[in-house]
């Protein structure tokens, strides 16, 4: 008798559609690239980052072009006819690089062969990756709607593929400008932006811990507070802020240094107050940085499966943590983070990005883009809810898509 998985269908084909970003006649679209918001948004408020230092660049991550790329979408389609997709950050770009390179490896392979397809995307993009950046938020995409493909053919929810879940519902702290509504909304804790960068010296950081103390004030003491730091310190600076912040009990502080910087994470975990958390790892793009993060002593590792090489390598960076005593839990990315977290015994909480503009109402991550993307109620999501094949979602065909590249 034939083994079960040679009836498995095909993947007859491989399609990349594009939304906003700076080749889009539309901008502020959201979607996969949720930093594409429009106006009058807190994630665009005056945010700390490494351009903080120039002036011109202060004010607004949107004018040095965080949201340039736009969002990618990649559809998979098997031989039954069955479709599967996911999004992620690397519009037009990662239209080109799946149309023109990464189909190769899609098209002809059975819908199970997902590790084998990711590999050789892996491998055969080494020479212009990098190791990570926009090609890996591509293969994630691609990665992504493998499984979603995969889930929907069989008719099982990805976590179920995965292992199953360990827990019955995720627990979510919200990252946005107002902890004290995400406290109201049942969110276990809240993380915000710094404003101020080295660039600023004492008077940043004394500007950002007053701003802990209010919010601390509002939420009472055991609400958890934690700061986004957004590549924007330096060592000295990161101590001093993590030492002003600790009588405010601050959680933890994250991603204080570009990825890359793991000297800096080292000295900075020597440096830090008993107790107090070093956290990062949304701009680390492969498993071998994930391991000298791993080893500087990050206590916390913040993949994000849209951008780390998808579900695929998510599940290697969650057991490199696990094996060091650390937890995984990724940047916030709505149902694809969630299917995996589920299934990790590392992963305690998860994360929900605010992206209502003024951060006081539960708005879908990723919204318009998917439909039926699930928001956490009273701050949780149950297993139950995510009991759909693949993902869960599907694709919301009234977006502006386009589809610069065919082959
Ligand atoms: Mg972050």
């Amino acid at each position: 008798m034939p083994l079960p998985s040679t009836k498995l269908p095909t993947i007859k084909a491989i399609r990349a559609y594009s939304m906003g970003g700076a080749a889009a006649k539309i901008r502020g679209q959201g979607g996969g690239d949720y930093h594409d918001q429009g106006k009058d948004h807190w994630i665009d408020d005056h945010i700390a980052t490494p351009m903080s230092k120039y002036k011109e660049y202060e004010q607004s991550r949107q004018s040095f072009g965080l949201n340039v790329l736009g969002t990618l979408v990649v559809e998979v389609e098997a031989s039954d006819g069955t479709t599967g997709f996911a999004i992620s950050t690397a519009g037009q770009v990662g239209c080109f690089i799946v149309e023109k390179h990464l189909n190769r490896f899609v098209e002809g392979k059975r819908v199970d062969q997902i590790k084998l397809i990711h590999d050789q995307m892996i491998n055969a993009t080494l020479f212009y990756s990098g190791g990570g950046g926009v090609v890996i938020n591509t293969i994630s995409c691609v990665d992504l709607a493998l499984w979603d493909l995969y889930g929907k053919v069989i008719g099982l929810p990805v976590y179920k593929i995965l292992g199953g879940a360990v827990r019955d519902e995720i627990h979510f702290y919200a990252t946005g400008a107002r902890p004290d509504l995400a406290q109201k909304m049942g969110f276990i804790g809240g993380k915000m932006p710094t404003h101020w960068s080295s660039a600023f010296g004492d008077e940043g950081i004394e500007k950002d811990v007053a701003m802990l103390a209010d919010m601390r004030g509002r939420v009472g003491d055991d609400f958890w507070l934690m700061f986004d730091c957004w590549m924007s310190q330096d060592v000295n600076y990161a101590t001093k802020m993590a030492h002003a912040a600790a009588p405010y009990k601050l959680k933890w502080m994250e991603e204080c240094f570009p990825a890359a910087d793991v000297e800096s994470y080292r000295e900075l975990k020597k440096n830090m107050p008993k107790g107090m958390l070093m956290t990062t790892g949304e701009h680390t793009g492969n498993l071998s940085a994930f391991k000298e993060l791993s080893d500087a002593g990050v206590d916390i590792l913040q993949p994000d499966v849209g951008w780390c090489g998808g579900i695929t390598s998510l599940q290697e960076i969650a057991a490199l943590a696990k094996a060091h005593g650390q937890l995984v839990v990724p940047h916030g990315s709505s149902v694809y983070s969630h299917h995996a977290v589920i299934t990790f015994t590392n992963t305690p909480f998860s994360e929900f990005l605010m992206t209502a503009p003024k951060a006081d109402h539960l708005r879908p991550q990723f919204d318009p883009i998917l439909v039926g993307e699930p928001v956490p109620e009273g701050g949780i999501i149950t297993a139950e809810q995510l009991d759909k094949p693949g993902f869960g979602v599907e694709l919301n065909r009234d977006c502006p898509l386009e589809r610069p590249y065919t082959h």
